[in-house]
């Protein structure tokens, strides 16, 4: 069952209603919501709710009407995030798991880790126990491959997951690997679950080879009731009549279990299909679907390999894959995890290095809930502490004074273009630099009370831009409702909400409607679905190396000025093309106290090693003045 505690209860209530509940024989699991907090209690006996619900300081009590109870959403409705070494898996992230099925030898797994490392996975997956239909098969090279495919993973930055066949090899695997793997053949093995949840590691669980959804729940529910919290379900394809494909992908089992459970699910189109080449179209569907992730089979010489060679990508083939998952992704409103940006490790030097205060800190414009705070949480993480500022120039205020360590700003939108007071406030403070990038898609979401009806609206709230970007929908569909424009999204929400008027709505992200407690009643409502914006992660001079340090640079904003002659900017722009740079845009703005004169801000591509630094000499010789904004990682 679930009790909900009142807000504002005190540690020695709180305390008396555990120990009342564990003396009753339940396991209880305190669980902080943003909204509530809550005790989830499970076990085998039984207590009459009414007896709870007396307890001082509870608030109400709620049946879990379904059998898998740790698991369900009833008990918990965020999302789940499980960490696997520096990896987070589940939310608007998009994690790809890679590697061979069985680890042969030293050297294939290395140079298959590497290979699927430089294409952007960041786990690597390989069996060292290999549970295989005929005993005559290749079983696995067992912790010899255990200790090979930690070195790998160590060797390329990457954590590892591999399956586990006995509860007997709990302690040793624990020794090298990350994560357990649960397979299909194995779903059901209570003995199993059991063992491997009481380790509290992060268990990827297979869905059984004929298994419901619920029966697959459930076997989530042991490893949970054993404990660990750190779950992430992997369907796999199931065994139906069809023979033409080795397994069916029900795809449709993804939206499905996200609608059952908060635990991260993600999808295996290798096992799922058998063939080569299937993989890569049921990996898009399983993306599209919602999947939180792939794990998928690669190979370096698939014709050689000791198992499941048909179904393994050539690396070529995963590079592609993950091409294409990179463009897939902010369709689906997520974005790929590509080697961890911030690292743990980094984050934690961050703290100690960067904010005195103790704590990471990133500020951005607008009110709580704001486009760039989900920019925010994608770029580090959900977690992460924000500070809301009123304007651009707050931003880079904060960043300048240490108050917050990173900003992060809007750069560039794909309907209404640069936006140029940024780029300005760029020029303004030398002692800044762009030091990553991160995209997001605007979804416009129609945001009210919780029971709110769309048909009793009367007004709706939201920053012009979004107004205009919603035009379609709210001329069609809400024509009896006055459009209204507020001074920022997030903001309309604050406001509707203050109002306590049920008749009004605002239109807004769904982080909006989840930082204040409110219903979204229609997603995606903008006119033109291709709408994204494009942000600059900034930060003081001194402090970029930390952010940079978790990612390859590729791009570089710069901003110069050209003598006063027939040619020169084409002169300039000449030095890119003969370093073989690609320049990815080109801005002018006019130069303050300057009139009529204009300095150049460009976007380029990194190139060959070395050629940027070349091209800059070259660019210092011809320019009267040229300032890298700063190179990060970019995957656009
Ligand atoms: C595997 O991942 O190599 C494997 C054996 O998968 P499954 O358990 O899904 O068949
Ligand atoms: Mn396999």
């Amino acid at each position: 069952m679930i009790i909900v505690l009142k807000k504002h209860i005190g540690d020695i209530q709180k305390e008396a209603i555990r120990s009342f509940l564990v003396e009753k024989g339940y396991t209880v699991k305190e669980i902080v919501g943003q909204e509530e907090t809550i005790f989830g209690a499970v076990g085998r006996s039984t207590v009459d709710a009414r007896e709870v619900e007396m307890l001082e300081g509870v608030g109400k009590v709620i049946p879990i009407s379904k059998p898998y109870k740790l698991a369900s959403r009833e008990l918990k409705k965020e999302d789940t995030i499980v960490t696997v070494g520096n990896v987070k898996i589940g939310g608007n992230r998009i994690v790809m798991m890679a590697g061979p099925c069985a680890v042969e030898s030293r050297e294939q797994i290395m140079s298959i880790a590497e290979a699927v490392r430089d294409a952007g996975a960041v786990i690597l997956r390989g069996g060292a126990f290999k549970p295989r239909t005929s005993p005559y098969a290749f079983q696995g090279l067992g912790e010899e491959g255990l200790k090979y495919l930690k070195e790998a993973g160590e060797k390329f930055g990457m954590p590892i997951t591999t399956e586990i066949v006995n509860p007997s090899d709990v302690d040793l695997m624990m020794k090298y690997i990350d994560m357990f793997q649960i397979g299909a053949r194995n779903m059901q093995n209570f003995e199993l679950l059991k063992a491997v949840g009481k380790t509290g590691m992060p268990v990827l669980l297979k869905r059984g080879l004929c298994a419901t959804i619920e029966e697959w729940l459930m076997a989530a529910e042991y490893l949970m009731s054993s404990g660990t919290d750190q779950v992430v379900l992997c369907e796999r394809g199931i065994r139906t009549y069809e023979r033409a494909t080795r397994n069916t992908l029900d795809v449709s089992a993804i939206p499905m279990v996200q609608k059952m459970t908060h635990l991260p699910v993600i999808g295996d189109p290798s096992h799922a299909t058998g063939v080569r080449d299937m993989v890569s179209p049921m990996s898009l569907a399983l993306i599209a679907s919602g999947a939180s992730g792939l794990i998928v089979e690669v190979h370096d010489h698939p014709e050689k390999a000791l198992s499941d060679g048909p179904q393994s990508l050539y690396p070529s083939q995963f590079e592609k894959l993950m091409r294409d998952i990179q463009a897939l992704s902010p369709v689906v409103g997520k974005s790929l995890e590509r080697i961890p940006r911030l690292s743990v490790k980094t984050i934690s030097e961050a703290k100690q290095k960067v904010v005195e205060k103790g704590e990471l800190v990133v500020a951005f414009q607008g009110e709580k809930g704001a486009y760039s705070q989900l920019a925010i949480q994608r770029a580090f993480d959900e977690k992460t502490k924000v500070l809301p500022c009123k304007s651009f120039g707050t931003v880079f205020e904060a960043v300048m004074n240490g108050d917050a360590a990173y900003g992060v700003i809007p750069m560039e939108n794909t309907l209404g273009g640069t936006l140029f007071e940024n780029l300005d406030l760029l020029d303004r403070y030398p002692a800044i630099e762009v030091v990553g990038e991160q995209q997001i898609r605007i979804i416009h979401n129609l945001i009210g009370f919780p029971g709110a009806k769309k048909e009793d609206l009367k007004e709706i709230y939201t920053h012009p831009q979004g107004l205009a970007q919603c035009q379609d929908y709210l001329n069609n569909q809400m024509k009896h409702a006055k459009a209204i424009p507020f001074f920022d999204t997030a903001g309309a929400v604050a406001f509707v909400k203050e109002s306590g008027d049920v008749t009004k709505a605002a239109i807004a992200g769904m982080t909006a409607a989840k930082v204040y407690g409110m219903e979204i009643l229609e997603e995606g409502i903008e006119s033109n679905s291709s709408n994204y914006t494009r942000f600059y992660i900034i930060c003081r001079e001194e402090r970029s190396d930390i952010f940079r340090s978790a990612g390859q640079p590729n791009r570089a904003s710069l901003r110069f000025t050209v003598p006063d002659r027939p040619g020169s900017l084409f002169e300039a722009l000449l030095v890119l093309t003969k370093h073989g740079l690609n320049m990815k845009k080109l801005e002018s703005r006019p130069i303050p106290g300057k009139p009529w004169e204009y300095s150049f801000f460009v976007e380029t591509e990194l190139g060959d090693d070395g050629a940027f630094k070349v091209a800059l000499e070259e660019l210092n010789g011809i320019c009267h003045s040229v300032r890298v904004l700063g190179t990060y990682s970019s995957t656009l």
